[in-house]
């Protein structure tokens, strides 16, 4: 990494405004207790809607910078507000929970957290996809803007939102009324940590970013019996295969190439003994797209191959398999606006250098961050994400990552100074752009 910022300081000088080697040296001299705070919010990582030291703990930080402060929106959520004159109102995102993993990055702050979900099911936790990352930086952001209030004008309404990782936080946000209790943004921004750029290099996707992700449960009955009498049985175990495989055929032959699709079985559960027919299976699929056609149309092909293999191996009307999406659990796809993209990848480009900033493909990853624009489609919205795989760790894979952890793996350690001295330099530098005195 160290390459890459003398790099960048060299560049600095011709390109960027005169202020960027101040807000530079600024994060700098934030960045030991940035990186304490991290290390902190690393070794106590709470699960998705139970983020409740998490919130306290970021909600004491934010008042102390000034800001107007409130608790529990949606669950465990933070909204800190700043009114600094007239202007837009842009809302800067940052996401709280960790995941049900037994770390094993071998960090001397490694977290030894065991908790239980909601479910009741025990587990590692770990915050395997950098959220910690996101919260640093958003408090280094808060503290820069809170430092810079003579440099800009409008209002600020930064938030720590809960439950990402579920897909329900900024739902239950909004629904608990971010948009009419607190100003309402027409500008939203986040970024996320990413594994597949080196420490400090920012992405930027224009258009979709990320997919709509369902999650689909399909219960496929049959009629049991003796393992030794198959004929005197309708077996879902076969029935459910085929469906698999003709699952298959959805993304293959009924989707537009140019239209990207994933349909994911990734349980299938049935039986019980070596001898016996079991009269049901059950299997859970997830299932990405970007565009509610396809959405739609990947959603419909599920239920109809299923009926129709069904129908083929003999069942009644009355045992069709059951096809359900969890409604709930549904995470909308993100779309960058290609105004406040466009603009961030040139406003990035003079600051930190070309050499830090490419434009990244769409990935099928989901971020429910996609929300706070659909709750009102003219909003300027944009995530972006920030490099962490360290430099030399992306060289010896060859930039190849499959060969390195991805976000979510228990070896995921991102370089979290890089990541966090960059992303409080990128949102800020946005912020302020969006917030220009006029
Ligand atoms: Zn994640
Ligand atoms: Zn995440």
């Amino acid at each position: 990494m160290r390459d890459l910022w003398l790099f960048a300081a060299a560049a600095m000088t011709l390109a960027a405004p005169l202020d960027a080697a101040d807000l530079r040296q600024a994060i700098a001299a934030d960045m030991p207790q940035l990186m304490s705070l991290y290390r902190d919010l690393h070794q106590h990582p709470e699960l998705s809607m139970q983020e409740l030291r998490t919130s306290a703990k970021l909600a004491a930080e934010a008042r102390k910078l000034g800001f107007d402060v409130t608790e529990k929106v949606g669950g465990t959520g933070v909204v800190a507000v700043m009114k600094n004159g007239p202007g837009p109102v842009l809302l800067i995102r940052a996401d709280m929970d960790a995941l049900p993993l037994e770390e094993q990055t071998g960090l001397p702050f490694a977290s030894k957290v065991r908790a239980a979900a909601r479910s009741g099911v025990e587990s590692g936790v770990m915050h395997a996809c950098g959220h910690d990352t996101h919260m640093s930086a958003w408090v280094g952001t808060a503290r820069r803007l809170a430092a810079l209030k003579g440099q800009w004008s409008g209002t600020l309404v930064m938030i720590l939102q809960p439950g990402e990782e579920t897909g329900e936080g900024a739902r239950a946000m909004l629904e608990d009324g971010l948009y009419t209790r607190f100003p309402k943004p027409q500008y939203a921004l986040a970024f996320h940590d990413a594994a597949a750029l080196p420490a400090g290099v920012i992405g930027i996707t224009p258009g979709y970013a990320l997919a709509n992700v369902d999650s689909v449960d399909v219960l496929v009955h049959g009629v049991g019996g003796h393992g030794a009498y198959p004929h005197t049985t309708r077996d879902p175990i076969v029935l459910a295969s085929r469906i698999v495989t003709t699952l298959q055929t959805l993304v293959s032959r009924e989707n537009d190439p140019q239209e990207p699709a994933v349909v994911t079985v990734g349980s299938f559960h049935a039986g019980t003994k070596h001898n016996i027919i079991s009269d049901e299976a059950r299997l859970q699929l997830t299932v990405r797209s970007y565009t509610p056609e396809v959405r739609q149309q990947l959603l419909e092909g599920i239920k109809r191959i299923a009926r129709g293999e069904a129908i083929a191996a003999g069942l009644p009307e009355d045992k069709i398999p059951e096809v359900s999406w969890r409604e709930k659990e549904y995470t909308p796809s993100t779309f960058n606006t290609e105004k406040f993209a466009g603009r961030a990848l040139e406003l990035f480009g003079n600051h930190f250098g070309a050499d830090r900033v490419t434009k990244t493909p769409a990935v099928m990853g989901g971020e429910d961050f996609s929300r706070y624009r659909l709750a009102d489609p003219s909003i300027e919205s944009l995530i972006f994400w920030v490099g962490g795989t360290p430099l030399d760790t992306w060289k010896a894979a060859e930039g190849n990552t499959q060969k390195l952890p991805s976000l979510h793996s228990p070896f995921w350690a991102p370089e979290a100074d890089t990541v966090i001295a960059t992303a409080t330099e990128a949102l800020t530098v946005a912020a302020l752009d969006v917030l220009k005195r006029l």
